[in-house]
């Protein structure tokens, strides 16, 4: 196995910055640059680190050592927290290079040996990932759950019982002379019922987890100049959209991010719908109707006039979207379900906010138990469910047992995919450990 190496915090200037160091060399490394061998594992040494080649000193930094298997990769790993500058770290990347038993590591390599190393599984590595990437509260509480082993300890849960299920078919196709007909269906099918229930339980999640992980959708709707753009600019406390009293000026969508509730929200701001003049205008109330039709929420807005009277209808809102009437400061109306906001004023927005933030939490997230957070779950189960509701069927018919495993064998299969722990080999272990096959 080769030694890599790479600088693991973010590029630029900074005070502390991290090389990482994995493989069996990586004892060597720490050797060649301060002078002596690790010390202990996971206490901090103070050491300076010069450059083999010709002595020179490259910083005074602290080296941590983390001796394999006990080690994020699982191999041996040193860590050099050097002082975050160019120059400190181009020469201490530089002296790593010239060792001949180093190279330096490929995007994600230090996970993937973790993976490799049985360190992480996939949906902890894929947890890892997102906690990088997790722009608001709720998403860094989701991906930390994912990473620290939640969603995979319930598949790997699943899975361990279904091939337990399993192995008792595997026996009575090698052991038919035991077996009573009719005993296996007894005997499985409770369980296997289970496992189906609770996995589509599991699956009838609303895809909170997914939407939080990708951020809820909203989009601002309603015809021209009822104020959805000077709207859309209070809701992110900035001049995001150009406000304009001459119809059809947003002539496309515009974006803004916003955490809401620990939600990331893509709120966009789309054309007016209105018979539009020209080729531009008409192109950019088309993608309004798209993005209106994919958004997880919309916010339907018509306006009061200041000669009393309403700009625009509810007629398109669905259940679930928000009616808001706009320019309350011109006038009076109550009407049920609908909230009046101000942007001008900035009336009604706080109300706004707190509706806007409660459907929100409906649509994403969960902070009791582990949810779905990608589709490639969502793919892996279904196809173990179809498995399952399969083997089901084949033992109601008292099908060859064969079929039925079969069938157990690919739901298992789907469920060991998502973690990527798929292998026969604890099949086979599974087997011995549960029956005696010698006797
Ligand atoms: P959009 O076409 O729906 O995006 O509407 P804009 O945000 O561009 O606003 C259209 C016009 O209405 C502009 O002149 C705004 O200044 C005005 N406007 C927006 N909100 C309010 C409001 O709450 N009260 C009043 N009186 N005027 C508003």
């Amino acid at each position: 196995m080769e030694t890599i190496y790479a600088l693991s915090s973010a590029a630029g200037r900074a005070g502390v910055a991290v090389v990482r160091v994995s493989g069996p060399a990586a004892g060597e490394a720490v050797r060649a640059l301060s002078g002596e061998g690790p010390g202990r594992a996971r206490e901090a040494a103070l050491r300076t680190l010069r450059d083999p080649a010709d002595g020179v000193a490259l910083d005074r930094a602290l080296i941590l050592w983390f001796g394999g298997p006990a080690s994020f990769t699982g191999e041996d790993v040193a860590e050099f927290h050097v002082h975050g500058g160019r120059a400190v770290i181009d020469g201490v990347l530089g002296a790593l290079g010239r060792l001949p038993a180093l190279r330096i590591a490929t995007a994600g390599e230090f996970t993937r040996r973790a993976f490799e190393n049985g360190k992480l599984d996939l949906t902890e590595v894929e947890g890892l990932g997102d906690l990088i990437e997790a722009e608001t509260a709720a998403q860094r509480v989701q991906a930390l759950r994912q990473m620290e082993g939640a969603l995979g300890e319930l598949y790997e849960g699943w899975r361990g019982r279904l091939l337990r299920v399993l192995a008792h078919t595997e026996a009575e196709i090698d052991f038919p002379e035991e077996e009573v007909p009719g005993d296996l269906t007894r005997k499985l099918a409770p369980e296997i019922d289970r496992l189906a229930h609770e996995i589509r339980d599991h699956l009838d999640d609303g895809h909170r987890g997914e939407r939080l992980r990708d951020g809820v959708e909203v989009a601002i709707i309603g015809p021209p100049n009822v104020g959805k753009s000077s709207l859309l600019n209070r809701l992110a406390r900035r001049e995001a959209a150009i406000v304009s009293d001459e119809a059809g000026t947003t002539r496309d969508v515009l974006e803004v991010r916003l955490d809401l509730g620990g939600v990331p929200v893509t709120l966009a701001d789309t054309a007016g719908l209105r018979e539009a003049a020209g080729a531009i205008e008409r192109e950019g109330v088309r993608r309004a109707l798209a993005r209106a039709e994919k958004a997880d929420l919309r916010i339907v807005v018509a306006a009061l006039h200041a000669g009393g009277g309403l700009d625009g209808t509810f007629d398109m809102a669905r259940e679930g979207d928000l009616r808001i009437v706009n320019k309350a400061d011109l006038g009076k109306l109550d009407l049920p379900g609908v909230i009046p906001v101000s942007a001008a004023t900035g009336e009604g927005l706080d109300r706004l906010e707190e509706a806007l933030t409660a459907r929100i939490g409906l649509l994403a997230g969960d902070s009791e138990r582990p949810v779905i957070t990608r589709a490639r779950y969502r793919e892996g189960l279904q196809a173990c469910l179809e498995g399952l509701q399969r083997a089901l069927g084949a033992l109601a018919a008292e099908r060859e047992t064969e079929l039925v495993a079969e069938d157990l064998r690919l739901a298992a299969r789907s469920l060991g995919r998502i973690t990527g722990r798929v292998d026969v080999e604890d099949l086979l272990d599974v087997v011995f450990r549960d029956f005696c096959i010698g006797k």
